[in-house]
């Protein structure tokens, strides 16, 4: 089957009342990114997987979209406003998708794998309908008012997970019965028609983040599996009269501004070179070489943007930066939010990613007399070892 002919429906509708706090639980960061991204990226970088039909909360569609979709350049996603119960925001999600097979997938599962991914497609492509469950593993208790009643025998109980996999058909057909509006998995639509889902043993790590305690047990996971890479950077400018002054993405008012065949953000190149260095992609010359017009007059904005678009198709991300000013002037307290913010919106990556500090040479040197700026930068990328693939192409 080519990849077009299948689609995932990644629901992600629900407000997680059970999570706690104001912003919706698909936006808590883990290793630093939204939940849901790491859900998408999984998908995304998978070429069975045509397109990805993301359903989302009404009210919150816009906020998700800005924060764990848009900045990761995903080609396949596109997303559509849930309904108030799974079966509706399946069913939004379904009418918006056109693949032959379908899956289904929790947004809040974003330690699925690749192989149950494709485990699911296989028996679904063959039965008809399969879904990812493991057995029960402890012993089952009816409770009454906190006292137990009954040891029910689990010998034949599952727990569904996700994904879910269909033909068109028979999914087009179960979502059309309207009375099984309770039905919280997808493969329970089934039932009235008298269909069966044929059952993929999935597994512990694919559990559905619903408490701050799931979101803990997620992130200690990945952190025990993450492979972690350094680089630095170094750069240095001179300042000339009347030219502009642009640092870390900032314009700045100044008399002086620095000298270069660019804008000579300094700091913004001291950090290109940090990224370049942790991902192994060699150095600034390499990329934006100083005889190149095409480079002429480049901004740091841009020239981040770039770097950062290389970065991720080598399947990183950043974790975090931290960068040093070396200069007498301009003093940058009052341009250090603004800075953080500039450079973590040319790099798409939270705030708080970004740390930018300056310090003085104690009267001595070009960086002390107003001659010129230097700036040194740091930079820690993450892989996720779950991919064979890059995670965002
Ligand atoms: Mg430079």
């Amino acid at each position: 089957m080519p990849s077009s002919e299948i689609s995932v429906i990644i629901v992600a509708g629900g407000q997680g009342s059970r999570f706690g706090g104001e912003r919706p639980k698909q936006l808590a960061l883990l290793a630093g990114r939204p939940v849901l991204t790491h859900t998408l990226a999984i998908f995304e970088a998978m070429p069975q997987i045509g397109e990805i039909v993301l359903v989302l909360p009404g009210n919150w569609l816009k906020t998700i979209k800005d924060e764990a979709v848009l900045p990761y350049n995903f080609k396949k996603v596109f997303s559509v406003p849930g309904g108030a119960i799974r079966a509706e925001s399946t069913r939004r999600g379904f009418k918006a998708s056109c693949g032959k097979l379908v899956l289904v997938h929790d947004g809040m599962r974003p330690l699925v794998t690749p192989n149950l991914i494709r485990a699911v497609i296989a028996a679904a492509q063959e039965r008809g309908a399969a879904l990812a469950a493991v057995p029960v593993r402890d012993t089952l208790k009816k409770v009454a008012d906190g006292l137990t009643c009954q040891t029910i025998d689990r010998s034949t109980f599952w727990q569904a997970q996700t994904p879910q996999g269909f033909h068109r058909k028979i999914l087009l057909q179960a979502l059309a019965n309207t009375g099984i509006e309770t039905a919280t998995d997808d493969s329970a639509l089934l039932e009235p028609l008298g269909k069966n889902a044929a059952v993929v043993l999935g597994s512990a790590r694919n559990f559905k983040i619903t408490t701050r305690e799931d979101l803990s047990m997620a992130e200690a996971l990945l952190s025990a599996a993450t492979l972690v890479r350094t680089g630095h950077g170094y750069d240095f400018h001179r300042l000339q009269l009347g030219r502009p002054l642009f640092l870390g993405c900032l314009y700045i008012p100044s008399e002086y501004g620095l000298l270069g065949h660019s804008d000579a953000d300094v700091l913004a190149h001291a950090l290109g070179d940090a990224l370049l260095g942790a991902a192994g992609l060699t150095d600034l010359g390499q990329h934006f070489p100083d005889n190149d017009p095409r480079w002429v007059g480049i901004s740091g904005t841009d020239l981040l943007a770039e770097i950062m678009a290389k970065v991720r198709t080598a399947g990183l991300e950043l974790m975090n930066a931290d960068l040093t000013l070396i200069g007498e002037k301009p003093k940058i307290a009052p341009y250090r939010e603004r800075m953080s913010t500039a450079i973590a919106q040319a790099l798409r990556v939270p705030i708080t990613t970004i740390n930018v500090k300056a310090t003085t040479t104690e009267g001595l040197g070009p960086t002390s007399q107003g001659q010129a700026l230097a700036a040194l930068a740091t930079a820690t990328l993450r892989v996720n070892p779950f991919m064979n693939e890059p995670l965002y192409k």
